[in-house]
């Protein structure tokens, strides 16, 4: 079939092109309609149909696959390398499961997952889908404010741990950052489980936190059985940051999450059942949920979970795992292809890669010289694709499971099935239907199966976010920036909002502002996203100090900066720490007061500021831009 034809059929027939799709995974009862849109925008999937996630990820295979390989664990960091087959993986997580029970956990409870990448973080996944409990996994690299935000939204009933993480064999102690987020939130959890790694000291609070081990060792060899839920049970909720410094609980639904990414699995990623599948990126993503856990594991492949960094012991370490688990398809950040490209390019020579039919990239824009060294080195196709927490799954990438088509450089590529991608003019709300027009990406609904069901409880902040920015306009807006070439291939342009990508990283400036003030010293901040050569861009903060005299000698203002950091690696995590923090005596602010934070970040980038007619005191941009000159 050609991708025109599929794409169409997905759009203008959207039942019965997802009702094809639900074949792909197992429903204990069966669906009786397969969309509900009578609340529009909100979309019920398959309603009736009743399923489980952990059943479709692992105990379906077991007939077929139980001495395959599922989940397979490497570690640079500790130096360990763990295969579990499904068999193994089941008894696994059933025994994780077994103890979430015997605390309490039970359908629709929260367990939040705050883990580094190791494979416990894996069965506490998939024992909370397996029991109908709604995980919520906080990137390992958030601090304890970040955290106890989360914690509160949330509101888990248990939380699920360890002693630390280690990056570049460095320890990075969680439990005390998770104690103070516990003492910071309103939200108590009655139970903390904690993985002793044998890294960090791990002080336990009697009562309230037990060690895994012990649990673990009364529930040895259990069964327990799926917990059958309706395919709209939330499975998860992940964090996403916003325009507003509260992030935002992006829920998922059970059954057209499943069927999406079941879908994506031979569509996109080209993979079949059996094959190894290595996405480096981290469970706390979006990517991590949908292509390190249950994408591939719905496929019956094995997957592959890294921790550690991409060039150490050395830069083959990546291309070393392709060769000895034979990686059919990998997935990974234009940021990491970045680091690569500064090693020696004769590490991807090294190895065997017959068997890696492509590399996926994603989560920030891919630039052209990145994608040329990496297609050239690899000698595979690199297939740039869009997507957002929100979506669950690929929106703009090309399905060569379907039909073979050409990447171009610099594009994410077309539309993919389900998805009904246009763009708008920001102010008037204008269709932009000619090619080469610059626009916001929004989507007309109804929205395929996997994508966001709602913001976790708060319905009318997902209406109000998402549906109702573009003027006259009920589609969702994605806040970015995008034009569409005379071929339908998209290109994407940064966002419209306050958000900013370090490293593939999504953060919110106002929450990095929000930190920074806290600071007893500063007044008033901006923090705005500023193009890197390696990280795509990176925050640069400008304070203005209550008394500017602290920072008056460059010796002060180097100390103050370094306090300033200190408090946004404590608060928020070393992720949204700004590049710079650098003192000014204003703001530049339109005459009603509002920051203009497009023009401190052009003249950041030394890019023209634009109209300024409305800026109240042309000597703020002049102080903003005599720093950035002086280097
Ligand atoms: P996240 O929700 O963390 O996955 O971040 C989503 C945001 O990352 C999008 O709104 C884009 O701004 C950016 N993004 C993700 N993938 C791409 C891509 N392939 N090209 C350009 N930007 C991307």
């Amino acid at each position: 079939m050609s991708y025109a034809a599929f794409y169409r059929r997905s759009i203008e027939q959207p039942e019965a092109f997802w009702d094809e799709q639900a074949r792909l995974i197992e429903w204990q009862t069966p669906y009786s309609k397969v969309l509900d849109y009578s609340r529009a925008p909100f979309t019920n999937w398959y309603v009736g149909g009743i399923t489980n996630l952990c059943h479709n990820a692992i105990d379906r295979h077991l007939a077929k696959r139980s001495n395959q390989p599922a989940l397979i664990w490497v570690s640079t960091e500790v130096d360990r390398e763990v295969t579990y087959t499904y068999a193994q993986l089941h008894a696994q997580v059933q025994q994780m499961a077994a103890v979430l029970k015997a605390q309490g956990v039970g359908k629709g409870d929260r367990v939040l997952i705050y883990m580094p990448m190791i494979p416990e973080a894996a069965f506490a996944m998939l024992a909370c889908v397996r029991i109908g409990a709604i995980h919520s996994v906080v990137f390992g690299g958030f601090a304890s404010v970040s955290l106890a935000s989360r914690i509160d939204d949330a509101e888990p009933k248990v939380i699920v741990s360890a002693d630390a993480g280690s990056r570049g064999g460095k320890v990075v102690p969680y439990k005390g950052l998770l104690d103070e987020a516990i003492h910071l939130a309103k939200s108590k959890p009655s139970k903390v489980i904690l993985v002793d790694r044998g890294l960090a000291d791990m002080p336990m609070t009697p009562g309230r936190d037990e060690a895994y081990a012990d649990l673990a060792a009364r529930h040895e060899g259990v069964r327990v059985v799926c917990e059958w839920v309706e395919a709209s049970h939330p499975s998860y909720t992940l964090y996403t940051s916003g325009t507003t410094g509260r992030p935002k609980g992006v829920q998922r639904d059970t059954g057209g999450y499943m069927v999406n990414l079941a879908a994506s699995m031979k569509n996109i990623f080209m993979c079949e059942p059996g094959e190894t599948y290595f996405s480096t990126s981290d469970i706390g993503w979006v990517v991590g949920h949908s292509y390190i856990i249950y994408g591939p594991l719905l496929h019956g492949m094995a997957t592959i979970m890294y921790e550690g960094l991409p060039i150490r012991p050395d830069a083959g370490i990546w291309w070393s795992l392709v060769e000895k688990y034979k990686v059919a398809a990998m997935f990974s950040a234009p940021t990491a292809v970045r680091v690569l490209k500064k090693q020696d390019p004769a590490y991807l020579t090294r190895y065997d890669l017959s068997s890696l039919k492509a590399l996926f990239l994603a989560g920030e824009p891919l630039d052209e010289p990145t994608a040329q060294w990496i297609a050239q080195a690899l000698n595979r196709p690199i297939i740039d694709n869009y997507w957002q927490t929100e979506t669950g799954a690929p929106v703009l990438t090309i399905a060569n499971g379907i039909e073979s088509k050409p990447s171009k450089f610099g594009s994410p590529g077309i539309p993919m099935y389900g998805f009904n991608v246009k763009l708008f003019d920001e102010s008037t709300g204008a269709e932009l239907t000619d090619a080469n027009q610059k626009g916001v990406v929004a989507l007309e609904g109804p929205l395929p199966p996997g994508f966001m069901q709602t913001v976790w409880r708060d319905d009318q902040r997902y209406v109000s976010t998402y549906w109702k920015s573009i003027p006259g306009r009920e589609v969702y807006s994605s806040f970015d920036w995008g034009i569409r070439d005379e071929d339908g291939y998209f290109f994407i342009l940064g966002r419209t909002d306050d958000v900013i990508n370090v490293a593939g990283h999504r953060l919110g400036t106002r929450e990095i502002e929000e930190s920074i003030s806290s600071h007893p010293l500063v007044a008033e901040v901006a923090v705005v996203g500023v193009a890197d050569q390696l990280k795509g861009q990176v925050a640069m903060a400008f304070a203005v100090l209550k008394d500017a005299s602290k920072a008056a000698v460059p010796a002060d203002a180097l100390r103050l900066e370094g306090e300033i950091m200190k408090v946004v690696d404590d608060q928020l995590g070393a992720v949204a720490r700004p590049a710079r923090v650098r003192f000014v005596t204003l703001l530049p602010k339109t005459r009603s007061g509002k920051l203009l934070r497009r023009a401190i970040q052009a003249v950041c980038e030394g890019r023209d500021p634009g109209d300024l007619t409305t800026i109240e005191d042309p000597n703020a941009l002049q102080q903003v831009k005599d720093l950035v000159q002086g280097g």
